[in-house]
């Protein structure tokens, strides 16, 4: 008898016709002899409203009263699952995250998981029980209700899995699986069949919406295989898993964008020890997470210091970096929030120069200028203006379809 843990997203769970569909796939599973632990997201935009709520009633709403709000999300789905296979026929029990045993430090709104206590859940499987799991919370120390950070379901389900050993962790979704660049900008996009777990956190970070990096992490840490699969089909998906055949190394996996992307430049920096850090400590410390980094070679003794950020937290990191100007004796902090981000991932583009060339090569031919450059062992991503985000995309697809049809088609 196998262990599964499957996870459910919001748009799966979206109403009552959605949520007796899925109850139905689960009972599926369940016929076939399976163990089951089952961890949903939130009904549809359910959480997105909850946050415009507490914007109503409050400007700046705590952040403890915030995660009991967000946490009730989960708790209304998983009940409702709960009953729909109650219904059914079939035994089934749900558990908020305090009482599945997920264990987390204190940092509201952004939560990580310190352990899980999984003993309740087993009392519950063997008592023929589906469990059914509110995804994206934990409780602290303090017995306070956290939240794991926006679409921390996906984390939630991986970390059961890895405390249960579970047989297969199956995160269903809305689309059909990874596929190597947005169907909704190439509309031929290749589904993969496998990614690496590598491969899948560049993507994500790069842009990738369909998996939660924190979850892919959490799944190479444990060498959890993840099948990420659509809840309306019964398509195959996508398996996220360590280093796939050796073959397909050597290609490009897939073309992730961002359309969101704001970049800060101070420039004018006196050039002297301490000034990445003078920048980049006071935006850490505020929790603004920064992402490509570049400081140019100085001419005379100034440098320009150049970093992007979601353009969600543009005005944040502004605010932050407009008082440093002053105290380091820069000349002015210049922002765009126009642009986005496009990248190439693949494992097998080590070492290999030529991928880079075939990119910017690629751009150019578009007209497409290209602003920031920034490279990771298994990924090269330019910086480039939001209105040429499509244009990039699809055009580096064509260019490396050959490449990626043998990786996704071993
Ligand atoms: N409901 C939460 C969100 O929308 C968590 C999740 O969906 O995974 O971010
Ligand atoms: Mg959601």
């Amino acid at each position: 008898m196998a262990l599964v843990v499957q996870k459910y997203g919001g748009s799966s769970l979206a109403n009552s016709e959605r949520i007796r569909l899925v109850a139905q796939r689960i009972a599926k599973t369940k016929d076939s002899g399976n163990q089951l632990v089952v961890v949903v997201s939130a009904m549809g935009d359910t959480t997105d409203e909850l946050i415009k709520l507490a914007s109503q009633v409050a400007k700046q709403p705590g952040e403890r009263e915030m995660d009991v709000l967000l946490s009730t999300g989960e708790l209304i789905s998983s009940t409702l699952l709960a009953m729909s296979l109650e219904s059914l026929g079939y035994k089934a029990i749900s558990l908020s995250g305090a009482q599945a045993g997920i264990k987390t430090d204190s940092t509201h709104n952004k939560a990580r998981i310190i352990s899980v206590s999984v003993k309740r859940i087993l009392e519950e499987i063997e008592k023929n029980n589906i469990v059914i799991v509110a995804g994206f919370q934990g409780i602290n120390q303090q017995l306070d209700t956290t939240t794991l950070g926006r679409g921390g379901s996906d984390t939630t389900a991986v970390a059961l899995s890895a405390s249960l050993k579970a047989d297969m962790c199956q995160i269903f979704t809305d689309v059909e699986g990874v596929y190597a660049a947005d169907p909704r900008i190439v509309p031929g996009a290749a589904k993969l069949d496998e990614i690496g777990y590598d491969e899948m956190l560049e993507m994500a970070n790069s842009g990738a919406k369909v998996m939660h990096p924190r979850a892919v992490e959490l799944g190479e840490m444990y060498n959890i295989p993840i099948l990420v699969a659509s809840s309306f089909s019964n398509v195959s998906g996508t398996i996220i898993r360590e280093e796939i055949a050796m073959e397909v190394r050597n290609k490009v996996r897939g073309i992730a964008h961002d359309a969101n992307v704001a970049r800060i430049t101070v420039l004018g920096v006196p050039n002297r020890p301490g000034i990445a850090s003078a920048i980049l400590a006071p935006l850490a410390e505020a929790n603004v997470s920064v992402d490509t980094i570049v400081q140019n070679i100085s001419v005379g003794n100034t440098t320009d210091f150049t970093f992007t950020v979601d353009r969600s937290a543009l005005a944040k990191a502004k605010s932050i970096v407009d008082p440093l100007v002053e105290t380091l004796g820069a000349r002015e902090c210049a922002t765009d929030s126009t642009l986005a981000k496009v990248s190439i991932v693949g494992t097998g583009m080590q070492n290999s120069p030529g991928y880079a060339a075939m990119m910017f090569r690629t751009l150019s031919e578009q007209g497409i200028n290209i602003q920031l450059i920034s490279t990771s062992e298994i990924r090269i991503t330019c910086i480039i203006a939001e209105r040429d985000v499509n244009i990039a995309v699809r055009a580096l697809y064509e260019s490396f379809e050959a490449e990626i049809a043998k990786a996704a088609r071993p």
